[in-house]
């Protein structure tokens, strides 16, 4: 491991975090959106905590508002994820200055968003930093044995997503000057999606009632599909023509690049999930219900590995999604 530049963020948790010891009320320790502790017979908590650092997960547009909105959606998407309940958090924060201009507008679109999520802010800690970083750490709750895990995907399962893959992988290569739109109405449309994403809360109820696995889509479609697969110990059999992708995207870029976003861009924050075909109806008009879109995408295999077809044609992914240290 050591000197082994190209180790990813994934082995180095492995090799140095996931042998921890935990106490038996530790249902779920490392690899999963959250871990889960029993916190009495009938509860279960369910645990994450996500940083933001300026330069890395928004670049220096983002404003104090957007930072705010995008630090607490990382993490209810992660409780989401689990099918559990957001209910209390703690704000770790570091700032390079004193700015009450931008405190105001941060802590505003915070507690904005606390209230929406019915979310108790109960603690944290404030350090001066050369670089504004943001760490929250959420706790959920969701009923005993109820939170919906990456490693229990079973072969047959259908495996769908929430909402559209892409947008928010356009609008990081605008808010990085990579590329440019000609409308400033559809530029700001993929900003949004970037700097605002919308955590799926609404669908952890119909998680927990049919999904067998489910993970969000934070580092790409295709890396976090992957996660599920190699802790389920599955394959799955993908139709690439079937991923929601926004007609803005579709409008704006090449179908080859809107695929690309599709697949391997991060920060989407919708929900990837797996759940028994025979349910699959039942979950369509749950989620038609919340007024969330839902498409199926593939199928869950027990022969491992990840198989695609795009236009009829076999499709090899070549990209992994985003990772810190690669
Ligand atoms: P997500 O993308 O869903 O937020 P990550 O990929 O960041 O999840 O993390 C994968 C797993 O590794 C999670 O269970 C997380 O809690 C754990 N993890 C990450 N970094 C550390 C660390 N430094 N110490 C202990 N556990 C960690
Ligand atoms: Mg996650």
């Amino acid at each position: 491991m050591s000197g082994d530049l190209n180790t990813s963020e994934f082995d180095l948790i492995r090799h140095y975090f996931a042998a921890a010891k935990t106490a038996s009320d530790v249902v779920l320790g490392i690899g999963d959106d959250a871990a889960i502790v029993r916190a009495n017979p009938a509860l279960d908590w369910v645990v994450t905590t996500d940083t933001l650092i300026a330069g890395v997960h928004f670049p220096d547009s983002a404003t104090a508002a957007d930072i705010a909105h995008k630090t607490l959606a990382v993490n209810v998407s992660d409780i989401a994820a689990m099918a559990a309940t957001p209910r209390y958090a703690t704000l770790a924060l570091s700032l390079p200055k004193l700015d009450h201009q931008w405190l105001q507008e941060f802590s505003r679109t915070l507690h904005q968003q606390l209230a929406l999520h019915s979310i108790s802010l109960i603690g944290g800690d404030t350090t001066r930093s050369a670089v504004l970083s943001l760490t929250l750490t959420l706790i959920g709750e969701v009923e005993r044995g109820k939170a919906v895990r990456r490693d229990a995907a079973q072969p047959g399962d259908v495996i769908a997503v929430t909402g559209t893959l892409g947008d928010a992988g356009l609008g990081l290569a605008l808010a990085l000057g990579q590329c440019q739109l000609d409308d400033k109405a559809t530029t700001d449309y993929f900003l949004a999606r970037l700097h605002r994403p919308l955590a799926r809360a609404n669908a952890a109820a119909i998680l927990r009632d049919y999904a067998h696995a489910a993970i969000d889509i934070s580092d790409g479609f295709w890396q976090d599909l992957g996660h599920v697969l190699n802790r389920s110990q599955c394959g799955a059999s993908l139709e690439l023509d079937k991923l929601p992708i926004s007609t803005a995207l579709r409008n704006a870029v090449t179908a080859h690049e809107a695929l690309d976003y599709a697949l391997y861009a991060g920060d989407d924050y919708e929900l990837l999930f797996t759940a028994p075909a025979q349910h699959w109806s039942a979950v369509q008009s749950q989620f038609a219900g919340i007024g969330l879109m839902v498409t199926a995408v593939g199928v869950i295999t027990a022969e491992p590995g990840l198989r695609a077809c795009h236009d009829g044609q076999p499709f090899a992914g070549q990209r992994n999604g985003y990772d810190h240290f690669i």
